[in-house]
């Protein structure tokens, strides 16, 4: 696997994920430090950019459910 792949912050909730979709790119950005969604305050979960699966570590390299590269 190959694919360029990010860590994204998000939010469990799919009541907030139109929120979400509207926040410009840039703030979106500023959203990868957030702990809290602040649209619901449920706790965020960081998500694989490819398969949208939640990653338990953000330190991994590689996505463990799809294996897309994070580093690049
Ligand atoms: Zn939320
Ligand atoms: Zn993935």
């Amino acid at each position: 696997m190959n694919d360029k792949a990010t860590k994204q912050k998000a939010c469990r909730e799919e009541d907030c994920q139109e929120q979400w979709n509207a926040i410009s790119p840039d703030l979106r950005q500023q959203c990868d430090n957030f702990v809290y969604c602040p649209f619901c305050s449920s706790e965020m979960v960081t998500r694989c950019s490819v398969c949208g699966e939640t990653i338990s570590d953000a330190d991994y390299r590689f996505c463990p459910w799809c294996g897309a590269d994070f580093q690049g």
